[in-house]
Parts: structure tokens; C-alpha cells; sequence
């Protein structure tokens, strides 16, 4: 005999092999009991979400906020009439409100509809199509959110050039870029932080960290600005937030699936301590550095400051690594570099661009004058400074 109150589902959590199996839910008085793979569980109605989803709203969503991290569906509408849903006036109110939202908002369904057509079909093909396309639908102020979380997070600890001096200083060199960054979706931000290695970091929503030693370590304007190029193309491509989203991946997706971005924002609300640890597949450093070196050619900043700052810095890497004798040191050492162990391929990349910029005419490039001296001093003079405060400290 078939019990009127258990309905087989599916649902999706991070035990399950594959992150999803089916299962059956059973409605009782006090909430929804069910079992699926091999794990059960129990959502009270208390603040349990049921709505419709799918295509042509053929499936019932069901979640917890209690519970973020299951997600539930079943194919038998029935379930909605069931005695137990509808005495509880909460539930009640909840399904109201959940076909209203469904209806109106037809881009969710669209979303929906394209992850469980698309998102199976184009994992198997191509996964960053999928996250390439997710990206896009985050909305910049989220991006902006996440990026100055992680900037919050280097700040506590970082010594950072007061921004009136570093704003003041790097204007002269940025102002070619302003074209360029004023198309952006987001109000780019530059500050100098108190770090020797031969560095820079571009953070979703436009905030750009340029370490001093970049800065103390380059011979020109070109080759600081070719970082920097490179860095905000991370930025405008979103390979961040695509590396967000593709290590969510299936769980992201079922949250959407559910016409829910409450996951996508939990995502990149949480996401600050991997952005700063993060490193880029080869496939976004070799876009990074062709959309950072058209953005400079345009500016008529010449992209090869690039070239040959990796080549300085590579050249006094294998310097320092020469040096080491023992093993085991030198694959630590070589951790700890950073252009080494976060920039793949680095003499592959400069070959690929050598020959790219070959192929391009070249305009008359940009003069920068005095403006890198004058920016190269001041920050010799204000890590001097805060070398003898902590001396004046200890
Ligand atoms: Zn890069």
C-alpha cells in the first residue's frame, strides 16, 4: 500500500556520492523527514522554503536556512495539497509568495532552466563556459563587496602608503589608463603597501595593492605599468569570481537551480581569503596578459615593460636559486617566489608575447618624464620610514 505521505525526491549535499542521489521524503506533523542516499535528515516546516522551479515550474524546491547545506526537489506537485503543508500556516504563506516570485521573475527561470540543461551538458564539454557565463551574472556591487572584504583583510595587517600620497604620486603614471578604467563596471583604486617582494594584486571590484618592491625593483614606468595592465585584466575578465564560482561548482549550481542566490552571495561574501591565495590557471594568465598588453598599446603604453620585467625578475629568481645547494631548500625557496610558483610557464608567456607584440604596429609611445623617479623615491623614502618605526617600537 502506497503511504499518501511519503513522495520520492532527489537532493543534493556534499556526502553524497556525486553530490546528489534520490530518496524519499516523508511529511508528519512536525516536519519533513527524509532519506536520501544514504543519509537522512529533518527539516521543521518552521522556516521551510517550498517552491516551484524547474522548467514550466514542474518541480518542487525545497529548503531549510538551517540546513544551507542540502537541497531538495520532488517531481510530485501532490505534495503541496498534502494536509500536513496546508495546516501550517507558515508553509502556507511560503508557497503564496513562491509561485508570485516565480512568475515575476522570469530571468531566474531562464537560469534554472539553462543549469539543468546547460550546466550538465557544459561541465562534460567545457567548464569555464559555465563559469564564465555564471561570472557575468554577478552584479558588481557584489564583486565590489568581496574585493574590499579582502582588501579590509590586507589592511589589518599591511603598512599602506597614506592614500592622499600615493593617489597623488601615481596619478601621473595611471592617468593614460583613466580611459581605459573609466569603461570599467568598477571605480578603480591603487594603493602602495610596505612589501619587498616584486608584486601587485588586483582584487574584484577594482582595488589594486602594488607592493614597494615592485615599484623598488622596476628600472621604468612601462614595467610597473605592465603589471599592473595584467593585474586589472584578472580584474575585467572576472577570473577571480570565475574561480569562485567553479570551486562552488555543483553546489552553487543547485542553490540556483532553486532560483536562490543566497549561495552565490554566501560565495563571494566568504571569498576573501581565497582571493588572496589564489593562483590562475594558464589559460587566465595567458588572457590576462593579452588583455593587459592591448589595454596598455591603446594607451600607448608600451606593453614590453612586461616582457622585461619577468625576464629581471626570473633572471634574479634562478640567481638566488643557484645559490641554494640543498634540495629540499630550494623547492621551498622557490614556493616562496612568488613570479615562479604563481605564474606558470613564465618564459612560454614571454615568448607568446614577444611575438604578439611583434605582429602589432607600434604607435609613439608615451613619455613619463619624471613622474617614475619621483614615485620610485617617495617609496624608498616611506619604507626607510617604516623600517625605523619598528625599530623606534622594539
Ligand atoms: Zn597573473
Amino acid at each position: 500500500m502506497t503511504d499518501p505521505n511519503q513522495y520520492s525526491c532527489h537532493g543534493f549535499h556534499a556526502d553524497l556520492p556525486g553530490g546528489k542521489a534520490t530518496g524519499v521524503l516523508r511529511l508528519e506533523a512536525d516536519g519533513i523527514h527524509f532519506t536520501i542516499g544514504a543519509i537522512s535528515g529533518y527539516f521543521p516546516f518552521a522556516g521551510t522554503h517550498m517552491q516551484l522551479g524547474g522548467a514550466s515550474d514542474r518541480l518542487v524546491l525545497i529548503n531549510h536556512p538551517q540546513h544551507p547545506e542540502w537541497s531538495i526537489y520532488t517531481s510530485e506537485r501532490s505534495i503541496l495539497r498534502n494536509p500536513h503543508v496546508q495546516a501550517h500556516p507558515q508553509m502556507a504563506g511560503h508557497l503564496a509568495r513562491a509561485k508570485q516570485h516565480a512568475r515575476k521573475n522570469w530571468l531566474i527561470a531562464c537560469l534554472a532552466f539553462f543549469l539543468v540543461v546547460g550546466v550538465p551538458a557544459g561541465l562534460l564539454w567545457r567548464s569555464d563556459i559555465v563559469t564564465g557565463w555564471a561570472a557575468q551574472q554577478v552584479p558588481p556591487e557584489w564583486e565590489t563587496k568581496a574585493g574590499r572584504q579582502a582588501l579590509d583583510q590586507i589592511r589589518i595587517k599591511g603598512e599602506f602608503m597614506p592614500q592622499k600620497e600615493s593617489d597623488a604620486l601615481l596619478a601621473p603614471l595611471l592617468a593614460p589608463l583613466q580611459e581605459e578604467t573609466r569603461k570599467s563596471r568598477f571605480k578603480w583604486q591603487f594603493y602602495i603597501v610596505n612589501d619587498p617582494t616584486p608584486n601587485a594584486y588586483a582584487l574584484p571590484g577594482g582595488f589594486v595593492v602594488i607592493h614597494s618592491g615592485l615599484i623598488l625593483k622596476a628600472d621604468q614606468a612601462e614595467e610597473v605599468l605592465g603589471v599592473l595592465g595584467h593585474e586589472i585584466a584578472h580584474v575585467e575578465q572576472q577570473h577571480g569570481v570565475q574561480n569562485m564560482i567553479g570551486n562552488a561548482g555543483l553546489y552553487l549550481g543547485a542553490s540556483l537551480l532553486f532560483g536562490d542566490a543566497t549561495g552565490l552571495v554566501a560565495v563571494l561574501a566568504n571569498a576573501a581569503p581565497l582571493l588572496l591565495s589564489q593562483s590562475y590557471s594558464r589559460r587566465f594568465e595567458e588572457e590576462a596578459d593579452e588583455v593587459g598588453s592591448a589595454m596598455l598599446v591603446r594607451a600607448r603604453i608600451n606593453p614590453m615593460g612586461l616582457v622585461t620585467f619577468f625576464e629581471k625578475i626570473m633572471a634574479e629568481e634562478k640567481k638566488q636559486l643557484e645559490k641554494v645547494e640543498d634540495e629540499h631548500a630550494r623547492e621551498a625557496l622557490k614556493l616562496s617566489m612568488r613570479f615562479l610558483s604563481t605564474h606558470p610557464s613564465t618564459e612560454k608567456r614571454i615568448a607568446d608575447m614577444k611575438q604578439r607584440l611583434s605582429r602589432q604596429p607600434a604607435p609613439a609611445w608615451r613619455e613619463f618624464g619624471d613622474a617614475f623617479p619621483t614615485l620610485k623615491q617617495s617609496v624608498q623614502t616611506f619604507v626607510a620610514n617604516s623600517k625605523q618605526e619598528k625599530k623606534g617600537k622594539t
